[in-house]
């Protein structure tokens, strides 16, 4: 094992990291912008460097100053979390190169999942079924676009092979907006990712987003996690997630998890990964890989009683997986709330001080977050300031925990979403589960305040 690892992260990650090391007896140094010297996860640091200012291209997305840091700190891996660096082969290559561990899957796999559009060829070889739509990307040539468009049917979706964060995606019901908005989508996309290439799928009308959770080792042992039901969702991002997906028959899911474990092993996978699907009547269609932890992850910790970032650390120092796949139960249901720093029902972002922070307890609750009363909210990063997630023996149970945690949640001084998750709980719809991708736009457009 490691005796020290480096945390290339902020927020509530870069502190669920910090408690995995302290749990596996590994020392962790943080890292920090001039913006973050407050979190919580800094002042609990045995060993914390400033990597920078606040600005992130500065700090956080700066590879010299965090690759030196692990130099001067004697680290021997680091870890990426989610977002910044995670996902970008270069970081990886330079983490190895320079003799470091990078925490996650080799350059090769990040760059191949990296780009939409060979992560779906990978796929389609690897027999994991993909929504239809273009073979790679998409040519210059209108005509040919157009007898794409044809053959896939109207609606279609134009995506970035770069895209990430909901971004690049445009979709298309007519014949007559259909190169307009390819040309659009792909001059954003240069701009945005670096690659203007784009390609087409069917756009599915009422999907629901159902992912499956996999972790690797380097011996060729490959295991799902069971699923993550991701579809509420505002402007592609995901709000509430909960395992398992309510109403979807285990024989599918057990068939599409061994699917994505056959894909793990002929592509060599290691660590811990996601695969993302579309689900509709009863199919399921991978949309991307993610190649890290995921925001998510602690629903699916919860269902199984394995600790996804400790095991990611397990297998990056070359440990063998510590279970089979017989050995994975999935016990009761868990449900997390994203609790952001923001308005409520406009969204609007809403840093600065918290004058007032009480998180609730109580049997089957966990709150996953680097804020603490008079913590200051900087505004240059992503508004989630933590996670509050919840467990129970059936559905009902956990919905009934998750509304008295957010009554018992106290935060004062910036506007949070806690009391957009306050309705959604008792949301008759989400309620009965199974909701799809466009039910919160859709509850958002009627919502009367
Ligand atoms: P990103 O990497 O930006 O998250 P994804 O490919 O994972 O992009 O898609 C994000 C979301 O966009 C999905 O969860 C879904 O809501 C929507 N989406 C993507 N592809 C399709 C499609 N073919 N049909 C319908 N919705 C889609």
């Amino acid at each position: 094992m490691f005796k020290k690892i480096l945390v290339a992260n902020r927020g509530e990650i870069a502190l669920r990291i910090q408690r995995a090391c302290r749990e596996l007896g590994v020392k962790a140094v943080m890292v920090y912008s001039e913006a973050d010297k407050e979190a919580k996860y800094v002042k609990l640091a045995e060993e914390a460097v400033c990597i920078g200012p606040a600005a992130s291209p500065l700090s956080y997305l700066n590879m010299p100053a965090i690759i030196s840091a692990a130099e001067v700190t004697d680290a021997e891996a680091i870890h990426p979390g989610y977002g910044f660096l995670s996902e970008n082969a270069d970081f990886a290559e330079r983490v190895e190169k320079s003799g470091f561990q990078f925490i996650g899957p080799s350059p090769d796999s990040i760059r191949i999942m990296g780009d939409k559009v060979s992560a779906k060829q990978s796929m389609i070889r690897a027999g994991v079924p993909c929504v239809p739509g273009s073979e790679g990307e998409l040519p210059d040539d209108p005509v040919q676009i157009r007898r794409i468009a044809k053959s896939v049917g109207y609606p279609v979706i134009i995506k970035a092979a770069g895209g990430g964060g909901g971004r690049g995606m445009r979709v298309v019901h007519t014949e007559a907006a259909l190169i307009n908005a390819v040309q659009m989508t792909k001059a954003e996309a240069g701009a945005a990712f670096g690659n203007p290439a784009v390609y087409m799928e069917k756009f599915l009308q009422n999907p629901r987003h159902i992912e499956i959770q996999i972790l690797a080792d380097k011996h060729k042992n490959a295991v799902y996690l069971g699923e993550r039901d991701c579809s509420m969702q505002r402007r592609h991002q995901k709000v509430i997630e909960e395992a398992p997906a309510p109403g979807v028959p285990r024989k599918l899911i057990e068939k599409i998890g061994e699917r994505c474990v056959a894909a793990c092993k002929k592509i060599n996978y290691r660590g811990a990964g996601t695969f993302e699907f579309l689900y509709e009547n009863g199919e399921f269609y991978f949309i991307e890989m993610n190649t890290r932890v995921q925001v998510e992850h602690p629903v699916t910790e919860w269902v199984t009683g394995i600790d996804i970032v400790k095991t990611q650390i397990m297998v990056a120092a070359g440990e063998k997986l510590p279970f089979t796949q017989r050995q994975i139960q999935i016990r009761g249901h868990a449900i997390e709330c994203r609790v952001n720093a923001e308005d409520p029902f406009k969204f609007t972002p809403s840093p600065g001080r918290i004058t007032s922070w009480h998180m609730p307890g109580g049997p089957g609750v966990r709150v996953d977050s680097h804020a603490y009363n008079n913590y200051f909210v900087p505004p240059n990063y992503d508004s989630m300031i933590g996670k509050l997630i919840v467990h129970g023996d059936t559905r009902e149970q956990a919905l009934a925990r998750m509304q008295t945690a957010l009554a018992e949640t106290v935060i004062e001084g910036i506007n949070t979403n806690i009391p957009l998750h306050r309705e959604l709980m008792v949301d008759a719809k989400f309620m009965q589960g199974g909701t799809n991708i466009h039910y919160l736009e859709h509850w958002l457009s009627q919502h009367k305040r």
